[in-house]
């Protein structure tokens, strides 16, 4: 077992925490702050207060032995060796990022410094970020021997973050000094040398002691792009598949077919090859437009990612008319909606095409009673019910008497639905599926009416004829 380092975590929200919980997980002593009271009073009670898979059992482990809360970030920066720096970095309206944040923990960070420190950036920030909290830091006095700065870029992702984090693909270092790097693969050791996997107990993944992750050594400008870039290329892959499997609909071909078909190609791969409602969540969106205003402010066209874009707010306008066009009008329709969060297994509803969709059609004057199994107490802060949005306890009540229902998050469980109960449920058994969930002949056989992305429509036999007239 390596000697415990002392960490700081500043920022507990979905990156802060699972990266506090797990470097304590491989052995390490933590303290996690976040400037928001009730969050750390919160963490401190055990309360995980996001939904992620292992988060509740290794915060329970941890808590108040190797993982303390705090609000008092300079105590946490004195007390320790690395800062890991993973506050927000929300998009400003110029779509630049928001670097507010991360200038305002550099200041105070500087405020404590007195020893050698090495602070990391965690939060996804643009190239050049790392200069600038450096010259922050300086410019409040600091003597540049006291500090180095990190670019460390997190990509777990929400849902499997605690696995994403222990198992990943690769670890990105860019420093520019040996001390920092030094001190950054001696925190990762654990899991570069393949220790962790090897211990009993260990939270399993793809990763084992005989095939341990790889440490990636780069530049500090380097690790910045290769986030953003990273992003932007699996939001490109998104929406590439998204305009294709338009083109599969204009076609009559089938893009569950064309995806595995361009995925086995082994350049390409299987994964993100998944058409939808578009993207959404606290990354992506903001990730593309930051790395875009950053390619403008270097003098690089890259148009490429105003398309990317683009295909992706389109894609949310094609599903209201898929819904439109299978209910004829839409006032006064009642709708089940099946998902809340920008993604399955997640509670997060930032940026969530989900919530945009339900706003599109109580727009167009629809009811709405929708279900999610993890994201209707956050989405309630930003939609609270009305006579027009109930928020119901599971999917067959959203189903009751629906119009149709609408799949709005690939969430697990909605695969698993019995169906013929589902469909004695509805006035009309209509499914517009916005994640391609369910397999259309199994719907037909339910005698569903199943709309999907990039597929074939199904009818039951006597709506057939209806939808081969012209204008349907
Ligand atoms: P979040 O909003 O969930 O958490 C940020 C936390 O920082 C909040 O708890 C907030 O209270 C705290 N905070 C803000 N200012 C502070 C300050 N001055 N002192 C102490 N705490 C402060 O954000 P997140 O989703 O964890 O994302 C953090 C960063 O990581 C972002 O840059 C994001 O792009 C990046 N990232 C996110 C993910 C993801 O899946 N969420 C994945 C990889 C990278």
């Amino acid at each position: 077992m390596t000697k415990p380092i002392q960490i700081a975590v500043i920022g507990s929200g979905y990156v802060g925490l699972v990266a506090a919980v797990c470097f304590a997980e491989i052995g390490h002593d933590v303290v996690c702050v976040d400037n928001d009271e009730r969050k750390v009073l919160a963490l401190e009670s055990g309360d995980t207060l996001i939904h992620e898979r292992h988060l509740p059992e290794l915060l329970e482990r941890y808590r108040g032995n190797k993982i303390h809360f705090t609000s008092n970030l300079q105590e946490a920066t004195r007390a320790s060796d690395a800062i890991f720096i993973a506050v927000g970095t929300p998009q400003a309206e110029n779509g630049n990022a928001d670097l507010s944040y991360v200038e305002a923990v550099a200041c105070e960070i500087a405020r404590a410094l007195t020893s050698y420190k090495v602070i990391v950036e965690k939060s996804t920030v643009p190239v050049y970020t790392n200069e600038w909290i450096r010259r922050a830091i300086e410019r409040n006095g600091v003597a540049r021997r006291l500090f180095d700065v990190v670019s460390n870029p997190e990509f777990l992702r929400e849902g499997t973050a605690v696995q994403d984090f222990l198992h990943p693909d690769r670890i990105v270092v860019g420093a520019d000094s040996d001390a920092a790097s030094s001190l950054l693969a001696a925190i990762y050791a654990p899991l570069t040398t393949g220790a962790y996997y090897a211990r009993p107990g260990a939270i399993p993944g793809i990763c084992s002691s005989s095939a341990p992750p790889p440490l990636l050594n780069t530049s500090t400008k380097s690790a910045e792009i290769i986030k953003h870039a990273s992003n932007a290329f699996l939001a490109m892959k998104i929406s590439f598949i998204n305009a294709v499997s338009n083109l599969c609909e204009a076609a009559d071909a089938n893009i569950e077919q064309v995806a595995r078909g361009i995925g086995l190609d082994n350049r390409i791969g299987p994964r993100f090859l998944r058409p939808g409602i578009g993207y959404g969540g606290s990354c992506f969106p903001k990730d593309v437009a930051a790395f875009r205003s950053v390619a403008e402010q270097l003098g690089i066209d890259f148009s490429l990612l105003t398309e990317v874009e683009k295909i992706n707010a389109e894609q949310k306008k094609r599903f209201l008319s898929k819904v439109r066009s299978a209910l004829w009008t839409l006032r006064g329709k009642r709708l089940g909606v099946l998902g809340l969060a920008f993604k399955g297994e997640t509670d997060d509803i930032r940026e969530s095409p989900a919530v945009d969709m339900i706003e599109m059609l109580l727009a167009e004057g629809c009811s709405i009673a929708a279900y999610d199994p993890a994201a209707i107490k956050r989405t309630q802060h930003e939609l609270p019910a009305s006579p027009r949005l109930h928020y119901v306890e599971d999917a067959y009540a959203a189903a009751r008497d629906a119009d149709a229902v609408l799949v709005l998050t690939d969430w697990r469980e909605f695969s698993a639905l019995d169906l013929k109960r589902l469909h004695s449920l509805m006035r009309y058994p209509i499914v517009v599926d916005g994640r391609n969930l369910f397999d259309p002949q199994v719907m037909h056989e339910h005698g569903f009416t199943y709309i999907s992305i990039g597929r074939p429509a199904v009818y039951p036999a006597r709506d057939l004829e209806l939808a081969n007239r012209p204008g349907a």
